[in-house]
């Protein structure tokens, strides 16, 4: 399965291409490539194979925006996030559509040659949420995953301890039957998937009695998982071999681990930097002072310089979210939020309006309670 060609560059069409476009191409090569059309040759064959691999799963909106953000998973897509489908009904539709332009339709029932082959298992998929705090220093932790394992009694074949698969006599193993039909267009050789072995070429003549003959057992799984320091919501973590069994002796799917962070009470991430805001006093913010902040791994200092305006922004170096690529660290911004009293006693205002005095500043405002009630019933009584 390695090497595999780009779905889009398969069919020659543009990473944005519709379905319309998609499925012209798909005609176009497959009309080209038909096994029917070109009987005995391999290259064809693969060729046709490959476009129709192609078309399945771009001409799917689910398995295509799969794709797209995974790249070529095999049969993974099926079983991932909730797609249904596998076993070797999903290969008829383009064929029997493909086969009914040739022929004006009413050939069903052509399936593919595929079918005994090998498949890997379905990818899975878990959502994970921790805290900022787990998603700042990493973290190692346990899950569980339900999912199909190769039943243990019979190593995933299926068969009774102590016996084997037998080679199935109808086909002699291939999982295939050949029709030869004669028309008016020549010779044709259809392919069917052997209705004794229903394809997989082998038949087991007594089964596994924990399996039933499936060879793939229902498992809930403990996963140990390691997550890096400086993950973020939609970060993946894949983790090989942990999804679900393979079929006939293919390697089993992986498992993702979707991040997800949860917000945090008073931090708020932006790439690997945090940002707060921080509460400071108007004479602090005029006098200068040195405050203590909170931060991811605890309190940290920092100097307020005299002067400081409402919502200054202060950097604390290094200290944001470790990249996730190994080197480096963001940093931690903080904004000031400047307070001012909402009640003074005497010998504060009396203070205050000193320093207005000193300042030049003039207060035209009767001051105190008295004042504020006159000023009310100024409003109340109609004025202006
Ligand atoms: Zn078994
Ligand atoms: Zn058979």
């Amino acid at each position: 399965m390695a090497n595999k060609r780009d779905y889009y560059e398969v069919l020659n069409v543009s990473r944005d291409a519709d379905q319309d476009e998609i499925k012209k191409a798909y005609r176009k090569l497959a009309r080209k490539y038909h096994p029917d059309v070109n009987p005995g040759d391999k290259e064809s064959e693969a060729k046709f194979k490959e476009v129709k691999e192609a078309y399945d799963v771009l001409s799917d909106p689910a398995k295509r925006e799969h794709y797209d953000r995974y790249g070529h998973q095999d049969e993974a897509y099926q079983g991932f996030g909730g797609f249904g489908g596998g076993g070797f009904g999903d290969f008829a539709s383009g064929f029997e559509d493909i086969f009914d332009s040739f022929f004006g339709g009413g050939f069903s029932g052509r399936r593919s040659a595929q079918s005994n082959a090998p498949r890997r298992g379905a990818d899975l998929r878990y959502d994970l949420e921790i805290s900022l705090e787990e998603a700042f220093r990493g973290k190692n932790t346990f899950i569980k995953i339900p999912r199909t394992e190769n039943c243990p009694r019979c190593k995933g074949t299926g068969a009774k301890e102590g016996t084997e698969p037998i080679n199935c006599d109808a086909c002699g193993g291939t999982g295939q039957q050949q029709v030869v039909r004669n028309t008016a267009f020549g010779r044709f050789v259809s392919v069917h998937p052997c209705v004794k072995c229903g394809g997989t070429g082998r038949i087991i003549l007594e089964k596994c009695s924990k399996c039933g003959g499936e060879g793939k057992v229902f498992a809930e799984r403990k996963i140990e998982i390691k997550i890096p320091a400086g993950v973020d919501t939609g970060s993946k973590l894949r983790i090989s071999g942990e999804g679900e069994a393979g079929t006939r002796g293919g390697p089993p799917g992986d498992l993702y681990i979707i991040i997800h962070v949860r917000p945090h009470k008073i931090f708020k991430r932006q790439d690997n930097n945090i940002l707060c805001e921080v509460d400071l006093d108007f004479v602090y913010a005029a006098l200068g002072t040195e405050i203590e902040v909170p931060t991811l791994e605890g309190k940290a200092k920092l100097r307020i310089p005299e002067g400081t305006q409402p919502g200054a922004v202060f950097r604390l170096r290094g200290k944001g979210v470790p990249s996730l690529r190994g080197f480096g660290r963001g940093d931690q911004l903080v904004k000031i939020k400047v307070g001012v009293p909402r009640r003074l006693n005497s010998r504060q205002k009396k203070i205050l309006r000193e320093f207005a005095e000193a300042s030049g500043l003039k207060l035209v405002q009767p001051q105190g309670e008295k004042g504020f009630i006159s000023r009310v019933k100024e409003t109340l009584g109609g004025g202006k």
